[in-house]
């Protein structure tokens, strides 16, 4: 699969990145699923709502986890729906770590959706990966294509 994406649409995510940072950030892709190509028609930025619990073995913080809000992924959902457009991926941000999956992304995703992971380095956005899980269950790497159209 390939993910489409405007510059300035990849813009509000590389923007919401680096204005979280050094939390991670994240948000919600909608879009078109046709043939081999996703297109991107809308991100939406949301709250990393990650909150620590007891059984956590480590102490992590929002600097290297993130969950979004079922109450913002049912927004979107509806949001979707009233455009004609699905939910086609979640994305988040990796303050100062490269833009690979954790054991903790893999363990969080659900198949047919795309993962873009951004790459932010002392501040700036470094890279952008996406990642895709295959039929085993193994994240494999997504081509992304940037258009300067909308
Ligand atoms: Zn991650």
């Amino acid at each position: 699969m390939t993910i489409v994406i405007s510059a300035e649409r990849l813009n509000i995510i590389y923007n919401h990145a680096e204005s979280i940072y050094p939390e991670e950030c994240c948000g919600i892709l909608l879009g078109i699923i046709a043939g081999i190509s996703k297109t991107v028609s809308e991100v939406i930025p949301t709250i990393n709502d990650w909150q620590r619990t007891v059984s956590d073995e480590v102490d992590r913080n929002k600097n290297s986890r993130y969950t979004i809000n079922p109450s913002d992924i049912f927004t979107a959902q509806k949001r979707a729906r009233d455009l004609q457009l699905d939910i086609i991926g979640f994305f988040h941000s990796h303050p100062d770590y490269p833009a690979i999956p954790s054991t903790c992304d893999r363990s969080q995703a659900w198949e047919t959706y795309s993962y873009p992971i951004i790459s932010v380095i002392n501040g700036k956005v470094s890279e952008i990966k996406s990642w895709v899980l295959d039929s085993d269950g193994i994240f494999q790497l997504e081509q992304i294509q940037i258009t300067i159209y909308q």
